[in-house]
Order: structure tokens, then C-alpha cells, then sequence
């Protein structure tokens, strides 16, 4: 159950944390987005800055100077404010002790030595294009506008730009789209410089208008026979050109740092729609850019909802990415959990006798089977309980209680 923060509550304080900083513009808002995003416009940015500068102390007041383990900057679409990323990025160091990369989102239309310029000057070292695919027929069900070279001259200038390593992103279960296309994407991506790549199917939130556009037109989704299929042939594929798997969705070649948003176990995060993994529990900010930005300008928190941690909630938080990472050291398995430890285990058994999961020096690792049923899971996990927060969170600045 999400609700309003009791008043008096505050966030704890933190030896260590992430930190998310989410930029909430985009040049065209693509159909099938879920995510917190203004269509761009330079006027907006100015007051999106200063409240981020805000956000940005308040949070150092409240949790303490932390150490950063690792900056992820989203959004929206970052290469639109690269001015107010470095300044909200600077104030970061002034108020945390950073220790860790910083990764950024990039979107293959705002690509250009300018952008990469001004990437290396906010200290980026990971950087990930949204490529999704270079086949136009994929782009076009997904109402990108670029044209494919675009995403293939942007791919090359970041693979040339000095960064520690380049992620691409790739989309699959496209309807339309075969398995011959995903994978001809993979190899393209991967033959232009891309070290990592992160694949995923279309969620089709019934809340944006691409789950409306495939549903008037009729479009057909491509059933489970054809996902599982698209799935193995990418891990498959994979695994023959050197790309190791790293999470249910990601893959890296060589020992390059691993491109990740979301498995950190503890993380702050700016921005409106932004959430926080706190050790007491999560938080979510309003996802409305002016009650986000009026409530900084007050010195307001601008934390909409929080779910507070029930006994070894956050240990089962702890496992859900271990499995999303793919393998589990057992050995934090009790450190974790605690008491429910022996639970985990036997679930573990299960799922090993199941063909699920596997023993591997002292970690459990997901069979491929394993993979794509977490792949799966995920689906339904993003489908309906992101869904509801989401939809609730989107549709009232303040809302009163959201049930998941
Ligand atoms: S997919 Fe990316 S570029 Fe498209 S609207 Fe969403 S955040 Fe913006």
C-alpha cells in the first residue's frame, strides 16, 4: 500500500546510496512511454534546474553526506539538458562524496560531438542509446521518427567517443518483427561499437496511447511462442558472439563496467515521477513537473507516496534483483534475510528441481528456462503493479492511497 508520508517521517540517514536524477523532456513523446516526460521546450528548463539543485540539498540534508556508489541520469531525454544534468551534477559533489560512474540515457536523434562534449563534462563514463531497432517498419510501430542511419551514425560516435562503454538498446517482440530482424539488429548494433546490450519486449501499458493505437488498428502482439523463441535466439546469439549474459535482459562483451539502471539495492532519486529505495522503504515523488517544482521552491519535499518496509521486505527486495542480476551468492543469502532465509532456500530448491535455477560456485544461477519465466514475471510485474502505482500517480499530483 502506497499513501501520503505521516507527517513528522523524514527519510533515514545513509552511509551509502545511488542516486537517480530523471530529466523529464522529449523532443516527441514516443506512444508506447510510460515514464515522466513534458514535451521540450529551453523556457522549461531553467526552473526544472534550480528545483533539481533543490531536490539535490534536501535530500543530502536529510540522508547525510553519502557515498555515491553510482549516478544514473534518465529521463525523458538528458542530451536536452545537459546543461542543468552538469549543474545538478556538480552540486552532487559538492554534497556527496561521488565515488562511483555516472551513467546517462541518450536518444540516437540528439546525438553530435556537442552532445559528447558535454557528456565527458558532466564526468559521464557509461552511456546508453536508445536504438530499439534499425529496421524503419520496427521504428515506425513504435513511433520513433529517426531514420536508421541517425541511429547508426550515433552509435559509431559514441563507440569513437572515449567512454568506458556503450550499451545499445534493442527492442524485440515488435509486432511484425521476426526473428531474423532481432537478431540482424544485435549483430549491426554490436558491429558498430555497442559493447553491451540490453533487449526487451513492447510493454504495452494499457495507460499509454501505443496500447490504444495497437488495439484500434488490431494490431496482433506476438504471442508467447513467438517471445520465447525471440528470447532463446538472443541469448543463443549472444553466447556464440561473446556477450555474456549480466541480467534477464543484458548483455556485455569484454570487462567492461556492466551499463545498469535498476539493480542497485539502495538508491535516492531527483526529478518528478522519481522513486527512492530507502533502508525504511520507497518513496515516489508527484510525477506532476509543477507541483514538483512548486514544492521545491518552498522547500517542500516533493515525495508524493511512500510504502513502508514490512519485517524482511527489503531482503526479498534484495533477492527479486539478485534474480533479475541472474545469479545469487548464496553466501549473502542469510545476511539478507534473516529469518526468512530458510524460505528462500526452499524456494530455491524448487525452482532447481524445476530446472530453473542451477549450482554454480556457490551462486544460483538462472537456466535459460529460468530466465526467460523471470522475463516473464517481470512482464506481469510491470503490467499490473507499476501499471497501478503509475496510472494512480499520473493521474492526481498528491494522491491519497494507491493499493498494489
Ligand atoms: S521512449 Fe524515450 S524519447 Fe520516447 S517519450 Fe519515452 S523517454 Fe522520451
Amino acid at each position: 500500500m502506497f499513501e501520503p508520508p505521516a507527517s513528522g517521517w523524514s527519510p533515514p540517514r545513509v552511509q551509502r546510496t545511488s542516486l537517480y536524477l530523471h530529466v523529464p523532456f522529449c523532443r516527441n513523446c514516443c506512444p508506447y512511454c510510460p515514464y515522466t516526460k513534458v514535451p521540450y521546450d529551453a523556457d522549461l528548463v531553467p526552473r526544472y534546474t534550480r528545483a533539481a539543485l533543490a531536490e539535490t540539498d534536501l535530500w543530502a540534508e536529510t540522508v547525510g553526506a553519502a557515498a555515491v556508489t553510482s549516478v544514473y541520469v534518465g529521463g525523458g531525454t538528458p542530451t536536452l539538458a545537459l546543461d542543468a544534468v552538469a549543474e545538478v551534477l556538480g552540486r552532487v559533489r559538492e554534497r556527496f562524496d561521488l565515488e562511483g560512474d555516472v551513467c546517462i540515457e541518450t536518444n540516437p536523434a540528439d546525438i553530435s560531438a556537442e552532445t559528447i562534449a558535454g557528456l565527458h563534462e558532466c564526468g559521464v563514463s557509461l552511456v546508453s542509446l536508445g536504438v530499439q531497432s534499425f529496421r524503419p517498419e520496427s521504428l515506425h510501430v513504435i513511433g520513433r521518427r529517426y531514420a536508421p542511419d541517425v541511429a547508426e551514425r550515433a552509435l559509431e560516435a559514441l563507440a569513437g567517443g572515449g567512454f568506458a562503454s556503450v550499451n545499445a538498446d534493442i527492442m524485440f517482440a515488435l509486432p511484425g518483427q521476426t526473428t531474423d530482424d532481432v537478431i540482424a539488429d544485435l549483430e549491426h548494433a554490436a558491429s558498430l561499437g555497442a559493447d553491451q546490450l540490453t533487449t526487451y519486449p513492447l510493454f504495452t501499458f494499457p495507460y499509454t496511447s501505443v496500447g490504444e493505437y495497437l488495439h484500434l488498428r488490431g494490431v496482433k502482439m506476438p504471442d508467447l511462442t513467438v517471445r520465447h523463441e525471440q528470447y532463446s535466439a538472443i541469448s543463443a546469439w549472444c553466447e556464440a558472439n561473446g556477450f555474456e549474459r549480466v541480467s534477464v535482459w543484458g548483455f556485455k562483451r569484454g570487462g567492461v563496467p556492466r551499463y545498469s539502471s535498476v539493480t542497485r539495492d539502495g538508491y535516492i532519486g531527483i526529478g518528478p515521477g522519481s522513486g527512492s529505495h530507502l533502508p525504511d522503504g520507497f518513496v515516489l515523488n508527484t510525477f506532476d513537473l509543477e507541483a514538483w517544482e512548486e514544492s521545491l521552491e518552498h522547500g517542500r519535499s516533493p515525495i508524493a507516496l511512500r510504502m513502508p518496509f514490512e519485517a524482511h521486505m527489503d531482503g526479498w527486495w534484495w533477492l527479486y534483483w539478485r534474480f533479475y542480476d541472474t545469479r545469487i551468492p548464496m553466501a549473502g543469502l542469510d545476511e539478507a534475510l534473516g529469518g526468512d532465509a530458510p524460505k528462500a532456500r526452499r524456494w530455491l530448491a524448487a525452482a532447481t528441481a524445476a530446472g530453473l535455477v542451477r549450482r554454480v560456485n556457490g551462486s544460483a544461477e538462472l537456466t535459460d528456462a529460468g530466465a526467460f519465466w523471470l522475463h516473464l514475471a517481470q512482464n506481469h510485474f510491470a503490467l499490473s503493479y507499476v501499471n497501478t502505482l503509475w496510472t494512480a500517480a499520473r493521474r492526481e499530483p498528491w494522491p491519497a492511497q494507491v493499493s498494489i
